[in-house]
């Protein structure tokens, strides 16, 4: 059986994995924060009335499957320390840090209420990240500090949590590699004239996304109220010389046009002002969002880059924005602003990837795909040039046969 190290637990990886495993390969899933899938666990299904295929629960589907795939070894909280080569095959070597909690977890979240620490020292996965398991961080766990506090573990049902948890080294050998480390949201606040971190009202669409798909609704931070007037602004941090991000990270067209599609969904009476440069919506039929904005009266497109966002004397964020001929200069007065961030690649410029032969083009995307492959190393997702999740999973789904296709070719 050809064996297979993925490394990341997104999309990419999470789909890698289970074409490989449906192959017959057996795969182990190498994720180095407590949950799988990746960026997507953070994304909110954009589909109230009918599916929009935004592709979110595509990647927690795969997470649930790669769990209960019997040809697959999940290592959460794991990191990669060595992959030395020789022969054909990878002799790697992993690091799991401890859990301090067990698989009995069945995810009642009695520990969290009763946790004496501000801020909580046991917490359940990010979002919608699987397993449904709870884990500790020590670092602010009273147990592991003079304190010695085992409330947590008094209210356990299950007596899921175990101090005496440790790190482990594990050592496995891999025909082939798949590195999938994904990405990173731009930070909004690094674009700091669009009020990100001062104005509370002001949110990066990841947060937006984050509340939509942990409460289901979208309410004002500061007074907790429905916001009745938004504004979507478009190309925060990315095609920004300026910010080092000069491309167009693709999919935040995508992901923009539809959760504007879900707040009207949510409240029809909903004002929503959508500022862009460019609607590329490369992965929708043409137009389809300009259409569907001609059918609601109380959506505007407006083809304009804000100059910025201030705080308006009514306390509510304010918009400064030039019309498309520049002769115009408007202010206008929201509940509530998403500023639609991109992305940058993640893990091309560390150890592993340097270990790997992985090298960052100019951009800091992985890059020399075919040298790498007669290496046995396979590049996948987003970590490659920015993608959303259909294109991250078909690409996925394209690597995973190359790889069983070197079947009889490698040693
Ligand atoms: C705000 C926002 C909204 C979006 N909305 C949508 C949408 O609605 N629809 C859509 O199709 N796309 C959307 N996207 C894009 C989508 O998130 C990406 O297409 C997708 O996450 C790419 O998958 P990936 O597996 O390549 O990367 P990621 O999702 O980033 O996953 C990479 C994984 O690798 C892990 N990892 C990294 N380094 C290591 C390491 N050294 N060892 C072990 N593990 C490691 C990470 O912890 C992570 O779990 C959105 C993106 C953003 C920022
Ligand atoms: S031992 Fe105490 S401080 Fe630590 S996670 Fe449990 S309840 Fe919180
Ligand atoms: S109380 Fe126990 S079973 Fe419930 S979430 Fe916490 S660790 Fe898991
Ligand atoms: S996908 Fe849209 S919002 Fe994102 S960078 Fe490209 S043009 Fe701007």
């Amino acid at each position: 059986m050809k064996q297979v190290l993925v490394i990341g637990g997104g999309p990419a990886g999470l789909t890698a994995a289970k074409a490989l495993a449906d192959m017959d390969a057996g795969v182990v899933l190498v994720e180095k924060s407590e949950s799988l899938g990746g960026m997507a666990r953070e994304l909110t299904c954009k589909g109230l009335v009918e599916c929009r295929n935004c592709g979110v629960c595509f990647a927690i589907d795969r997470a649930g499957e790669i769990l209960r795939e019997p040809n697959a070894e999940v290592l959460l909280l794991a990191e990669v320390v060595s992959a030395q080569k020789s022969e054909a095959k990878y002799a790697v070597k992993i690091k799991t840090s401890p859990r301090y909690v067990t698989d009995d977890c069945i995810g009642c979240g009695k520990c969290v209420e009763v946790c004496p620490v501000q801020g909580k020292a046991i917490f359940p996965p990010t979002g919608s990240g699987q397993p449904n398991m709870y884990w500790i961080d020590r670092s602010k766990c009273l147990h592991f500090k003079k304190a010695k506090c085992e409330m947590c573990a008094s209210v356990c049902p299950t007596k899921a949590v175990d101090y005496e948890d440790r790190a482990r080294n594990i050592t496995r050998n891999a025909d082939a590699i798949v590195y999938a480390t994904g990405i990173a949201a731009i930070d909004a606040c690094e674009i700091s004239r669009l009020g990100c971190g001062t104005i509370e009202d002001v949110l990066s669409s990841v947060e937006v996304e984050r509340i939509l798909n942990e409460k289901g609704r979208l309410l004002r931070p500061s007074d907790g109220k429905p916001p009745k007037r938004i504004a979507v602004i478009q190309c925060v941090g990315s095609r920004n010389v300026k910010a080092g991000v000069e491309y167009c990270s693709k999919f935040c067209c995508k992901y923009a046009t539809k959760i504007s599609q879900l707040l009207l969904d949510t409240d029809p009476e909903i004002n929503l002002d959508f500022y862009f440069m460019d609607l590329r919506t490369l992965y929708e039929p043409q137009d389809e969002f300009k259409q569907w904005a001609k059918t609601k009266k109380t959506v505007k497109l407006i083809r304009s880059m804000p100059a910025t966002v201030t705080l308006g004397p009514n306390g509510k964020p304010v918009v400064r924005a030039s019309g498309e001929t520049d002769l115009e200069i408007t202010e206008t007065e929201y509940d509530l602003v998403m500023l639609s961030v991109g992305m940058r690649p993640q893990g091309t410029d560390s150890d592993l990837a340097k270990a790997l032969g992985v090298a960052a083009d100019k951009m800091g995307f992985a890059a020399s795909r075919k040298e790498l492959e007669s290496q046995g190393v396979f590049l996948c997702g987003a970590v490659m040039g920015p993608m959303d999740i259909e294109e991250t999973a078909s690409r996925a789904i394209a690597a995973a046969s190359r790889i069983a296709g070197q079947k009889e070719a490698r040693p």
